[in-house]
């Protein structure tokens, strides 16, 4: 039997098999969705990116066992006419595409901003006009600061979780000045929201919002050099898996001392596919997707790292494994940070039963295995092919 028959709804109903166009299906998070929408499921998926590398297996051929399941529509959703054809073509819109790493926010705010607000338009546009189902990808860093932070760094309040937990329907959103053109990434994804949640009250749109919370995994990024620009400055977790693979040390930003909570790309994805497959518990609401479990300072994570790698790839340790670095030498003028990010994990509890399973040291372990092994011949070669040139 096809998977389609076995599967079911949390309300015990089948699921119809979907066609979902999905927009920037070539990146991180969408080559996870694509790889879980084929294996397990009997959608039919659109994939638009600029490009496939990340799903190259799955649509450069499709294999014989997909056929007719995925399709690759190379395009730029900026400028070109195809789009709104394919998003008619579909059930279900879940738009991924954004600039959507750090480095770029300060450096490249007009692409950054242009990217995750006015590119972003048409789609919801489309969608709308067509009563077709959107899943829109915003982000963790819509509520900026938290409030906590505005304290004394000792004060007692600032323990208290009214400071610091990340709710969908409470927490107010605090960004820095505009000279600071981090937010302007916040800026941008909160008024895309924002234009998202006005198209459902005023002209019925059936959306969904998902505010990721540092989703990390395999495929995640570049690693500079060697599959992607060598100035470039990736997320993260690429960044200390560079240095790692290079054995260099790790860049620690103003001191490492901003806390995160990091899921695993696997236990992200399940939450996505309950959204796709139970519309009525889904539309008109806004999702944390993350691990409360799991959170670290960016110097937690930068030793925990080191020695993970350490035991995966049998190399030693540097003796100075880390060094500091301020945001303006790392990252240049305009730079600023979300301090700590802990998602409330209430609502998409209650709406979709979902929960993240994986703890931070296991996902490390999956992560830094694959890492290991598909870089590190290749950041080897290039290394000597630099030293010799
Ligand atoms: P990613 O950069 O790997 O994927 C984005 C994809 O969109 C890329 O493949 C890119 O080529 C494509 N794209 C960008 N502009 C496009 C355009 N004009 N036309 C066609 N394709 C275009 O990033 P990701 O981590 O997979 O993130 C996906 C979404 O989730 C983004 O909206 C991002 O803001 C959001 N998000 C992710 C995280 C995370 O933890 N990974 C955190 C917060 C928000
Ligand atoms: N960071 C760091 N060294 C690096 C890369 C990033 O210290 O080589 C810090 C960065 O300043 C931020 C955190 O790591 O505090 C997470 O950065 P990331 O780019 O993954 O994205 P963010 O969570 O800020 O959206």
């Amino acid at each position: 039997s096809s998977p389609a028959a076995a599967r079911l709804d949390l309300d015990g109903n089948p699921v119809a098999p979907l066609t979902i166009c999905m927009i920037g299906a070539g990146g991180f998070i969408g080559s996870h969705l694509c790889e879980k929408l084929m294996a397990e499921t009997a959608h039919v998926v659109l994939a638009v990116d600029v490009y496939c590398d990340k799903i190259r297996h799955l649509v450069d051929p499709a294999p014989p066992h997909l056929a007719g399941r995925i399709s690759f529509h190379r395009l730029n959703i900026k400028n070109d006419s195809r789009l709104e054809g394919l998003i008619k073509m579909a059930d279900l819109t879940i738009n991924l595409a954004a600039i959507c790493t750090p480095a770029d926010y300060n450096t490249r705010p007009l692409d950054t901003i242009y990217s995750n607000f006015i590119d972003a338009l048409p789609v919801v546009k489309y969608c709308s006009e067509n009563n077709k189902r959107l899943i829109h990808f915003s982000t963790c860093e819509v509520y900026g600061k938290t409030i906590g932070s505005f304290l004394p760094k000792d004060h007692p309040l600032r323990k208290e979780p009214e400071f610091y937990v990340l709710k969908e329907d409470e927490s107010p959103c605090i960004f820095g000045p505009i000279m600071k053109q981090r937010w302007s990434y916040a800026c941008a994804k909160q008024l895309i929201e924002r234009l998202v949640f006005a198209e459902g009250a005023e002209n019925g749109l059936e959306f969904t919002i998902v505010r990721p919370f540092n989703w990390i995994g395999p495929r995640m990024d570049f690693i500079p050099g060697v599959d992607g620009p060598s100035e470039g400055v990736p997320r993260v977790l690429a960044c200390f898996s560079n240095n790692l693979l290079r054995r260099e040390p790790l860049k620690l930003v103003d001191g490492g001392q901003s806390q995160r909570t990091f899921v695993y790309i696997k236990d992200a994805i399940e939450a996505v596919v309950l959204m796709i497959e139970n519309p009525a518990r889904a539309n008109g609401h806004i999702f944390n997707v993350g691990n409360p479990n799991n959170e670290v300072t960016v110097r937690e994570l930068a030793q925990l790292m080191t020695e993970v790698y350490a035991n995966v790839s049998g190399e030693a340790p540097l003796d100075e494994p880390m060094i500091d670095m301020s945001s303006s030498q790392f990252y240049g003028e305009g730079y600023d940070d979300s301090d700590k990010r802990i998602p409330d994990m209430t609502i998409i509890n209650k709406q979709l039963g979902w929960n993240p399973k994986t703890p931070l040291k296991d996902l490390l372990e999956t992560t830094l295995t694959y890492q290991h092994k598909t870089y590190k011949e290749a950041v080897k070669r290039q290394m000597s092919q630099a030293s010799a040139s």
